[in-house]
């Protein structure tokens, strides 16, 4: 689409003074005694934020809507398709201000720009509920129930710590779980910080992702035999941290290997029974987590691990109980929007960077359902889900202009 006059897009000084009253506009929310935020999915401090995003609009002359289980649209018209910039307002507990709120800031600037200059482009932002997994232990709620991606079975087995589930908290709050499914989705955007370190050691400000990574991961009980440390032979032993031990450094050499296909495998979770100086373990239980964009080097490192626990626990005589929790699908972003993002950024001049995400993301949810793309920009020292998560808003204002471009290019 042709349109006459731009200049809006590159008064910065205006530009960056609106993102810094906005931020500003949500800072205190659920500010906690770590000088972060606690602003989890379906809480009140969520729906604080998703209601100083609607006054936000209401004041630029926006109009906004929420679904059936509490997402919130803005917009100027409401087209029947169109194009969608969207990522969330609730975060983990102690997290930082811009996981999340840098995309509804960026979709809110598009808007804005569009509403002042009479620009016919028919897009929609969307802040998505309960994106993070730290109050039901499952991730992306908002965004997976309007795609129809998570069973009722699934929402009634997640609970938060007082046991309610997310099922039975959606109903309360007056959602409706059976909520119809969006459509007439043209193109979905998201715009995140990028969590990691990558685009800061590059000096690089923007990313275009590439896949979404999916985690495979297990827990694995290895049962030996307490006994007395001083009493009990080393011939004698059947020591389960020893071989949980072994199992740790097994999975690093053979996540080394697969690294060149991006895969990485971490086992960060240890319980040691009864963990004591003079006790030697009689139980060790290990949370596994593989990631990668690419399923068969996954399959290959979970079989590769499989093989060795079992080998290990038989040459030890230890028994083992090993339960696979998730083995997601890693997901494609769209090419075609990659190379219509790189060409608003070669126009902008700006260097970029094509990278896999190894988090989750909002638009996981929408590869399947129209072109989807994701826009990462820096965060200081790849530092998040943290109080000192920090961006610069010159990257975020840069990211929202890509996206712009990117839209009025169709
Ligand atoms: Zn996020």
């Amino acid at each position: 689409m042709e349109i006459s006059n731009i200049d809006f897009l590159y008064d910065n000084e205006k530009n960056l003074s609106i993102i810094n009253e906005w931020f500003k506009n949500f800072y205190s929310i659920g500010t906690d005694e770590s000088g972060g935020v606690t602003r989890l999915g379906y809480t009140k401090n969520e729906d604080i934020m998703h209601g100083s995003l609607r006054n936000l609009a209401r004041s630029i002359g926006l109009k906004y809507s929420s679904d059936e289980v509490g997402n919130t649209y803005v917009y100027q018209d409401d087209y029947e398709d169109c194009y969608m910039i969207a990522s969330h307002l609730d975060s983990v507990i102690n997290g930082g201000r811009y996981d999340g709120v840098a995309g509804i800031v960026a979709g809110l600037l598009i808007l804005k720009w569009i509403k002042e200059n009479n620009i016919k482009i028919p897009v929609k932002l969307c802040a998505f509920r309960c994106e993070e997994s730290s109050m039901y232990g499952i991730a992306t709620v908002g965004s997976a129930l309007v795609t129809h991606k998570i069973t009722h079975e699934k929402l009634k087995k997640a609970t938060n710590k007082e046991g309610v589930s997310l099922y039975d908290a959606l109903k309360k709050r007056g959602y409706s779980p059976e909520c119809k499914k969006i459509d007439n989705i043209k193109g979905f955007f998201e715009l995140h910080i990028e969590q990691g370190r990558i685009l800061e050691i590059k000096d690089i400000k923007i990313g275009f992702v590439s896949h979404i990574a999916a985690p495979t991961r297990y827990w694995l009980t290895i049962e030996g035999r307490q006994d007395h440390s001083g009493a009990t032979p080393m011939d004698f032993r059947m020591d389960a941290l020893c071989a949980g031990a072994m199992i740790i450094t097994k999975l690093e050499e053979i996540a080394n290997i697969e690294s060149i296909n991006k895969t990485v495998g971490t086992i960060g979770y240890i319980d040691n029974y009864p963990n004591a100086f003079n006790v030697i373990s009689g139980k060790v239980k290990l949370g596994i987590d593989i990631r990668g964009i690419d399923k068969n080097s996954i399959d290959r490192v979970s079989g590769d691990i499989k093989e060795y626990i079992a080998k290990v626990c038989s040459d030890r005589k230890l028994k083992y109980d090993l339960v696979n929790i998730s083995s997601d699908e890693p997901v494609k972003m769209n090419e075609n929007l990659i190379k219509k993002m790189e060409k608003a950024a070669n126009k902008l001049s700006e260097p970029y960077y094509v990278m896999p995400s190894g988090a989750g993301h909002d638009a996981m949810k929408f590869v399947d359902i129209c072109p989807t793309g994701m826009i990462f920009i820096p965060c200081r020292g790849g530092i998040s889900h943290n109080k000192d998560e920090m961006i610069n808003y010159s990257d975020l204002l840069t990211g929202t202009k890509i996206i712009f471009e990117t839209l009025i290019s169709f």
